[in-house]
C-alpha cells in the first residue's frame, strides 16, 4: 500500500488474510449490514488536518461536520449513467427494430433539437420583453417623481418609493424561491455543469424550478439587484431540453407517449447540453460561444455528431430569438437582435504592438478582483448555509439587498454632481436633479436603467463622460453589492454585474492612461470592453467560451487578440489565489464533481484502497425476501450480480464470481411488476417484458417503501441475468487511482466492480469514491487531499 494516501475507511486494507472475514450477501444478517454501513459523519477542523509526506493531506473522521465546509462530499447527489446498459431486453430491442429504428432515432433527435432551440429562445424573449417592459414603467415613475420632488426639496419622497418598489418586487420573487423552488436559485450555472459532469442535482431540471427561475429572473432585474438574466438562460435552455426529450412531464403526470427511446440518463444529457448551449447562445447572441461553452464548462462526453446537433440548437435559438425580438421592436425583416445581452456593435479598435502589456495588466487587475469577489462571496456563502438557511431569512437578506441597492445608488446620485450635457447619451430616463438646465446626472443615468444598458453606456460614451471620482466610487459599490447578491434566495446570473464591474474599472484606467499620454486619443470604449473581459473572466475563469461569447457579443472579430490576452492572464491570476466561483459554489454544496484529470502522482494508489467492501450482491437468481431487505437496509444504487455459491460451507469464506451488475432501480421495477419467476406463465411471460417497462418509469423510481410486497411473494425468486448488464466494466484491484478516474470519467461510469484474477467481486467503487481524491493549491503550493463523505 502507498505509504501516502490512507484512504479514511481502509484502514483494514484488503489483504488474503481478509479474504475469510467477508461475509457473502446472503449470510449477511441485518446487523452485519448495518455494521458494515459506512456512512459516517465528518468534521473538518484544522487540528483533525494531518500532512503527510508528499504534500498529502488527510483529515481523520469525528462525529459531526460543519455545515459549509470545502472538504465534504454529500451523499444525497447520485450519478446518472452513461454507460449502456446491453441487458436480453436491449438486445432483443435492437434485433426487432432494426435499421429504420436507429435513422427514425436520429431523426426524431435533430427535430427535439429544433424545439428545443425554438422553445428555449420563446423564453428567452419572454423574459426580456418582461424586463424591459416592467423596468421601463419602473423608472418612469421613479423619474417623474424625483423631478417633481427635487424641487419641493423632498427627495426622501422618490428615495422611499425607490426602497419600496425594489423590495415588493424582489419580495416576490425571493418568496417564490425560498419556499417553493430553492434550487432556482442565483444563476443555475453550477447545477448544470454538475448535472453535464454527471451527477444528478435533485429538481434541477424541472418544470417547476423553470417556472420559478423565468418569474425569479425578471423580478430580480426589475427589482434593481445586481444581477443579470443571461446565467438563468442557461440553466433554462437545459430544463426545456430535459423536458421536451422525454415526451412526458412528471410535475404535470402527463406522457405525450412519445420519445420513450430517449428515456435514459445517456440521451438526456446530451439533449441537456445542447439545451445549455442553446441557452448561452439565447442570452448573448452567441451560437458558436454556446457550443464552446457546453464543451469547456460542462460536458464531460462530447463526440462530433454532439457537436453539430449542438450548433444547429445554438442557430436556432438565436435566429428564433432575433426574429421575435425584431418583429416586437417593430422591425421583423431586419434580425438585429441576436441575443438578450446587447452590448451594442463595437467599432473594431487598432492596438498597437506595444498595447499588449497593458492588456496583461488589465487581465492581472481582472484576475486580482476577481479573486477578491470569489472571496467575499465564498465567505458570505458559508455564512449563508451557517445561519441564514431559514426561508424567510433568506428572503430578509433578499429584500435588505434590495434596499441597500436603492440606497447605493440615490446616495452616490445625491451626493456626486456628476452632470453631463443632455443629448450625448442614450439614456432613456435623464434626471436633472442638480445638474443645471440642458444636463443630466451622468450617475442618475446608470442607475436609472438596467444594468446591463449601463454596460452599454460604459462601452459606447464618449470620453470625459463620467468623473474619475463617480467612476471609483461606483466600482467599489458595485462591486461588493454584486458579490453580495451572488447566492442570494433570487434567481440571477453573474455575468452582467461583473461586465458592469469591469467596463467601469477599464473606463476608470483609461482617464488615467489619457492622463499619462496626453498626446494620444485613447478610446474609453476599447478599456472598458477589456477591463469588462477581464473582470468576468476573474471570477468565471472560463477562457475559449468566454472570449468568443465576448466577440460574438459585440460582433468584432478584430478585437479577439486582446480579449483573449486578458482573459488567460486573468485566469492565470485568480488561480493562483482562488477557484472560480462555479467551482467554489459545487464544493460548498459537497457535488462529487470530477475533475478534467485525475490527481498528480496517485499512481501509488490502488484500486484495493479506494474501492469500498466487502460489498453488496445479488445471485443470479435472487430470492425476493432478501432483495426487500437488501434495499431496504442499503442506499446503494447498483448491485453486483454474481453466481451463486457451490455449496453453503464455501459461501461464507469466498467471493463470488462477477455475472453482472444491476441497479436499484431495475430491481424496483422488477418488484413493481412483480416479475418472479414463478409468476411467468400467468401474470407475465417473457414476451410481454420489455425496455418499455423501465422507460415507463424513468427518471422518478418509486422508493421500496412504496412497493406493495405480500408476505408470501417473499419466498419467490427472480431471474436477474435477463435485466442485469451482463458485460459491466470491471477493473482488477491492483489498478491505480489514474486508471480508475479516466474510466469513470471517459465512460461517465456509475459503479465499477473491481475483481481479483479470478473475476470475483472484492470491492466497489462509484463516482463518490474517485471525486474523494483532489488537487489543492494554495498560493503556489500543490497537493493532494481526501475528502470525507457525509451521509447527508
Ligand atoms: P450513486 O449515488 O452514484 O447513484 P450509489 O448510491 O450506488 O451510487 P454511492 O452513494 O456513490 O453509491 O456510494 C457510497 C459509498 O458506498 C461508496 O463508498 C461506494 O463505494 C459504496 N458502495 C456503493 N455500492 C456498494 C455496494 N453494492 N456494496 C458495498 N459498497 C457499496
Amino acid at each position: 500500500m502507498s505509504n501516502n494516501i490512507k484512504s479514511n475507511r481502509l484502514e483494514d486494507t484488503i489483504s488474503e488474510s481478509d479474504t475469510a472475514q467477508l461475509l457473502s450477501n446472503e449470510e449477511a444478517s441485518t446487523s452485519n449490514y448495518t455494521q458494515l454501513n459506512r456512512s459516517v459523519y465528518f468534521q473538518q477542523s484544522d487540528e483533525d488536518e494531518l500532512t503527510g509526506s508528499h504534500g498529502i493531506r488527510r483529515r481523520q473522521p469525528v462525529q459531526k461536520f460543519k455545515p459549509g465546509s470545502m472538504n465534504i462530499l454529500s451523499a444525497k447527489y447520485e450519478s446518472l449513467d452513461y454507460d449502456t446498459c446491453e441487458n436480453h431486453l436491449l438486445l432483443d430491442e435492437e434485433r426487432k427494430r432494426g435499421y429504420a429504428f436507429i435513422i427514425w432515432k436520429d431523426i426524431a433527435r435533430w427535430f427535439v433539437i429544433l424545439q428545443i432551440g425554438v422553445v428555449t429562445a420563446l423564453i428567452a424573449f419572454i423574459i426580456d420583453i418582461c424586463i424591459e417592459e416592467f423596468s421601463g414603467i419602473k423608472y418612469k415613475q421613479l423619474k417623474k417623481s424625483v423631478d417633481i420632488f427635487v424641487l419641493e426639496d423632498k427627495l426622501y419622497i422618490p428615495y422611499l418609493l425607490w426602497v419600496l418598489s425594489n423590495i415588493c418586487i424582489v419580495f416576490f420573487g425571493s418568496v417564490l424561491v425560498a419556499y417553493i423552488e430553492p434550487v432556482a436559485a442565483g444563476s443555475g450555472i453550477p447545477q448544470v455543469k454538475c448535472y453535464l459532469n454527471g451527477v444528478k442535482v435533485p429538481r434541477v431540471v424541472r418544470i417547476k424550478t423553470l417556472v420559478v427561475k423565468a418569474v425569479g429572473v425578471i423580478t430580480a432585474v426589475v427589482g434593481g439587484l445586481a444581477g443579470g438574466k443571461e446565467g438563468p438562460m442557461i440553466h433554462s435552455g437545459s430544463v426545456v431540453a430535459a423536458g421536451i426529450s422525454q415526451g412526458k412531464s412528471t410535475t404535470f403526470n402527463k406522457d405525450f407517449n412519445i420519445f420513450h427511446y430517449f428515456r435514459e440518463d445517456h440521451e438526456k444529457r446530451d439533449f441537456v447540453s445542447a439545451g445549455a448551449a442553446a441557452g448561452v447562445s439565447a442570452a448573448f447572441g452567441a451560437p458558436i460561444g454556446g457550443v464552446l461553452f457546453s464543451l469547456e464548462e460542462g460536458t464531460s462526453f462530447w463526440n462530433q455528431a454532439l457537436t453539430w446537433r449542438t450548433f444547429f440548437g445554438t442557430v436556432v435559438s438565436t435566429f428564433t430569438l432575433n426574429f421575435a425580438l425584431s418583429a416586437y421592436h417593430g422591425h421583423p425583416g431586419e434580425l438585429s437582435y441576436p441575443g438578450l445581452l446587447n452590448l451594442g456593435k463595437m467599432e473594431p479598435f487598432p492596438f498597437q504592438f506595444y498595447e499588449l502589456p497593458v492588456f496583461m495588466l488589465f487581465g492581472a487587475v481582472g484576475g486580482l478582483l476577481g479573486a477578491l469577489w470569489n472571496y467575499i462571496n465564498y465567505k458570505l456563502a458559508v455564512f449563508r448555509i451557517r445561519y441564514v438557511s431559514a426561508p424567510w431569512l433568506r428572503v430578509v437578506e433578499a429584500c435588505l439587498v434590495a434596499a441597500t441597492t436603492a440606497t447605493c445608488g440615490f446616495l452616490m446620485m445625491f451626493l456626486l454632481n456628476d452632470c453631463r450635457p443632455l443629448g450625448e447619451d442614450p439614456t432613456k430616463n435623464p434626471l436633472q436633479l442638480f445638474c443645471a438646465d440642458g444636463e443630466y446626472n451622468a450617475l442618475a443615468a446608470i442607475w436609472f436603467q438596467t444594468p446591463e444598458a449601463s454596460v452599454r453606456s460604459f462601452l459606447h460614451d464618449p470620453i470625459g463622460s463620467y468623473k474619475p471620482g463617480s467612476l471609483l466610487l461606483f466600482i467599489v459599490c458595485y462591486f461588493l453589492l454584486s458579490t453580495w447578491t451572488f447566492g442570494l434566495a433570487v434567481s440571477s446570473g453573474l455575468f452582467i454585474p461583473n461586465l458592469l464591474t469591469g467596463a467601469a474599472w477599464g473606463r476608470l484606467l483609461a482617464v488615467f492612461i489619457q492622463y499619462m499620454l496626453p498626446n494620444n486619443t485613447i478610446n474609453p470604449g476599447k478599456y472598458a470592453l477589456v477591463g469588462a473581459a477581464a473582470q468576468l473572466g476573474g471570477v468565471v475563469r472560463m477562457t475559449i467560451s468566454l472570449t468568443v461569447i465576448i466577440i460574438e457579443t459585440t460582433g468584432q472579430i478584430s478585437n479577439a487578440l486582446p480579449i483573449i490576452i486578458t482573459v488567460v492572464v486573468a485566469k492565470w491570476t485568480g488561480d493562483f489565489f482562488n477557484e472560480g466561483i462555479y467551482d467554489i459554489h459545487i464544493q460548498l454544496a459537497g457535488v462529487p464533481l470530477l475533475a478534467w484529470e485525475p490527481p498528480p502522482l496517485t499512481h501509488t494508489v490502488y484500486a484495493s484502497e479506494v474501492m469500498s467492501h466487502p460489498v453488496f450482491t445479488l445471485r443470479t437468481v435472487e430470492n425476493v425476501g432478501h432483495m426487500l431487505e437488501l434495499l431496504r437496509l442499503v442506499s446503494y444504487n447498483g448491485f453486483p450480480v454474481v453466481d451463486p455459491p457451490l455449496s453453503d460451507e464455501v459461501e461464507v469464506t469466498t467471493y463470488k464470481r462477477l455475472r453482472g451488475l444491476i441497479l436499484r432501480s431495475q430491481l424496483i421495477v422488477l418488484l413493481q411488476n412483480k416479475i418472479y419467476n414463478e409468476n411467468a406463465n400467468t401474470t407475465w411471460s417473457n414476451l410481454n417484458v420489455d425496455m418499455q417497462m423501465f422507460r415507463n418509469e424513468y427518471p422518478r423510481f418509486p422508493s421500496i417503501d412504496e412497493l406493495v410486497i405480500e408476505e408470501w411473494e417473499k419466498s419467490c425468486t427472480i431471474d436477474l441475468r435477463p435485466f442485469m448488464n451482463p458485460s459491466p466494466y470491471t477493473l482488477p484491484h491492483r489498478a491505480s487511482l489514474p486508471r480508475l478516474f479516466r474510466l469513470f470519467r471517459a465512460l461517465g461510469l456509475r459503479h465499477l466492480p473491481i475483481v481479483n484474477d479470478v473475476n470475483e467481486v472484492v470491492g466497489m467503487v462509484t463516482r463518490k469514491d474517485i471525486a474523494r481524491y483532489r488537487v489543492w493549491r494554495h498560493r503556489g503550493h500543490m497537493g493532494m487531499e481526501e475528502l470525507l463523505l457525509s451521509s447527508e
